[in-house]
């Protein structure tokens, strides 16, 4: 599974397009809420996990997507209008945070399982 390339559906969201034909929608919203980077998800040191304080204020261009490259042949990285860049996300985590139909039906918990 690879990413194969990305465009913008609106302001407001990403479309990715997928080696495997799958086309997924992210919200840019939820993309930088998930930004992989210590700065963001905060680090584990020594067993003691220091998490950044919640951003009650998003400063301006915080949810704008300035641009995005790949690194290598693992990871998306995604530049902020804000100015930050340091989140890699690797296609495991992009894929995880897809928010088309199928993969929100998939992750789901299916409403009344068992034997019909
Ligand atoms: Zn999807
Ligand atoms: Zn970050």
């Amino acid at each position: 599974m690879k990413l194969k390339k990305l465009s913008r559906l609106d302001s407001t969201t990403l479309q990715l397009f997928w080696d495997d034909g799958h086309v997924g929608v992210t919200p840019l919203e939820l993309l930088r809420d998930a930004c992989p980077c210590a700065g963001c998800q905060g680090e584990t040191v020594l067993l003691h996990h220091y998490a950044p304080a919640p951003d009650p204020d998003p400063h301006p261009g915080k949810y704008t997507l300035k641009g995005a490259e790949t690194v290598g042949s693992y990871a998306l990285k995604l530049v902020w209008e804000d100015g930050h860049e340091q989140g890699l996300y690797t296609w495991e985590h992009l894929r995880s945070l897809c928010c088309c139909e199928a993969c929100v039906e998939r992750r789901e918990p299916a409403a009344g399982e068992g034997p019909q």
